[in-house]
């Protein structure tokens, strides 16, 4: 992931940008800036990107999704991504390692 970047979504700027944060990443809707915390695996940065970039939707387009729903499909999205070879620099391999990790920490 090559960071910091920028974006506009329907009129607002987004910045994207590695930094220490409370949690693995947030989305300031008065600043408009993703924040993804720097000391994760980098699949988690990528799910933790995908996640914040829900709550920009949600923030643009004026509705609420459950929190619930938005932490399974950052996953499934950012799995999808690396599974289709979409994502520079992450492959299968990552993923699985990724959920390895998950799982010994989950144990
Ligand atoms: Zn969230």
């Amino acid at each position: 992931m090559r960071l910091p970047v920028k974006f506009t979504t329907l009129g607002d700027e987004i910045a994207i940008e590695e930094r220490e944060v409370d949690g693995l990443g947030c989305f300031d809707t008065a600043t408009g800036a993703i924040a993804i915390h720097p000391a994760q695996h980098p699949v988690g940065k990528l799910i933790t990107l995908v996640h914040e970039a829900m709550h920009v939707g949600e923030s643009t387009l004026g509705f609420e999704i459950d929190h619930d729903y938005i932490e399974g499909a950052a996953f499934g999205v950012a799995a999808i991504l690396i599974e289709a070879g979409a994502i520079e620099g992450l492959t299968s391999d990552d993923l699985r390692a990724f959920i390895r990790e998950q799982q010994k920490g989950a144990e």
